[in-house]
């Protein structure tokens, strides 16, 4: 008789697989593999300041790029971006289906200024009109905190563009449009 509930010579112990150290700032529900040459430092509210790895997406995106620590402003942007993209995917796949007040509220968007308190006053205004809308929930106030650090055409912003643009058009395909047509 042995005993069940110990490993016998025959079972090796589970060896995790040698993983890619993911990106700091990406979603813990979607990860990035870091690249080891984009390094930021990290103070978390306690312990010590460490330094930690991005992708070269958030390398590139995050509205912090200038400086070498990671700030608020970076986790705001994160989250708008990964929101608008994964509302745009959504949407390219007939996944989801703007309300009439969530299509008028992208196109107001489309043509207004982009400043933190036109973004304000936006978000304001259409909790009456798209009330809990996604287009709304995924701008939270991370589209005002973000703007509130960079330009309205700062790269940070792309992803809530493009999501905009192709929401108030119908779906166009945002950039690049093929010249000529006319
Ligand atoms: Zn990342």
């Amino acid at each position: 008789m042995t005993d069940a509930t110990l490993p016998t010579g025959n079972v090796r112990p589970l060896r995790p697989a040698k993983a890619v150290p993911v990106c700091h700032l990406c979603p813990a529900d979607d990860p990035s593999p870091s690249d080891p040459t984009f390094t930021v430092t990290l103070r978390p509210g306690f312990g010590p300041a460490r330094r930690v790895r991005l992708c070269e997406h958030c390398h590139r995106g995050r509205p912090g790029r200038q400086h070498d620590e990671l700030g608020p402003i970076d986790i705001a942007w994160r989250a708008l971006d990964h929101d608008a993209s994964r509302l745009l995917t959504a949407y390219e796949q007939g996944l989801w289906v703007p309300s009439g007040g969530e299509v008028e509220f992208a196109a107001g968007l489309a043509r207004m200024a982009w400043t933190e308190e036109s973004m304000r006053t936006a978000v304001r205004d259409a909790c009456n009109l798209v009330y809990a809308g996604r287009l709304l929930r995924a701008l939270d106030n991370n589209a005002i905190i973000v703007l509130r650090h960079v330009p309205a055409d700062d790269p940070a912003l792309h992803a809530l563009r493009r999501l905009v643009h192709v929401v108030a058009t119908g779906g166009e395909a945002p950039w690049g449009h093929p010249s000529g047509a006319a």
